[in-house]
């Protein structure tokens, strides 16, 4: 049976994993975070998380290619999974396109691109919020949750991927949440979109 694809996107901070994680699991979508897998790459020293390291630490996307090779393989090992939740990819319209070829190949297509929509003085708060419980747990904090780098986060979105967000829209895909709510409101609001749709 053909598999769904669903994309998650919004502004750094906007709450995109928190709900990608409660999606996946009450759709029975495999969960894709580019972030998440790049973080780990990281911590673990390869030869991705090594070139993959100083884009993140600035604030920049990491190059395409990467990101796209660790896309095909997970979409082509399957899982016996209904569908896919991408969480923070794609990113810019060339990374749009190869994924729409891939899916083209499995004739399948991106089904929904659900766009959480968070204000900018909001983000910054709660990036704020984030280094503070980091301060009082003594965690350590993601090494680009600091004010300067969400600001560079903020233009590097602002510049490659809010065009992805028009470009969705005018494809008919594109489904607008309000972020700036409680978390388990944004989530019901979610599954009113999805619903009936996936
Ligand atoms: P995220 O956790 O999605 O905010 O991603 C953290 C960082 O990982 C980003 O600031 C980028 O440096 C990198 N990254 C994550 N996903 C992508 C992507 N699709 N394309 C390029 N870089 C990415």
């Amino acid at each position: 049976m053909a598999k769904r694809h669903c994309i998650l996107m919004g502004p750094p901070g906007a709450g995109k994993g928190t709900q990608a994680a409660m999606i996946a699991s009450a759709y029975d979508f495999e969960h894709i975070s580019t972030g998440d897998v790049l973080r780990r790459e990281v911590s673990k020293c390869s030869d991705l998380g090594k070139r993959a390291k100083t884009f993140m630490n600035r604030g920049d996307l990491v190059p395409s290619s990467l990101v796209i090779e660790m896309i095909a393989s997970r979409i082509d090992d399957g899982t016996g999974k209904k569908g896919f939740l991408y969480d923070g990819f794609p990113r810019n319209r060339e990374q749009a396109e190869v994924l729409e070829e891939m899916l083209q190949k499995r004739n399948e297509t991106i089904d929904m691109v659900l766009y959480l929509d968070v204000p900018e003085e909001v983000l910054f708060s709660r990036i704020e919020t984030r280094i503070k419980l980091a301060q009082t747990t003594k965690s350590e904090p993601r090494a680009d949750d600091c004010e300067e780098i969400l600001e560079a986060r903020l233009e590097v979105f602002k510049r490659d991927t809010q065009p992805l967000v028009i470009f969705f829209k005018n494809n008919n895909k594109l489904y607008t949440i309000d972020g700036d709510q409680k978390p388990e409101v944004v989530f019901e609001d979610i599954k009113k979109m999805m619903n009936g749709r996936v």
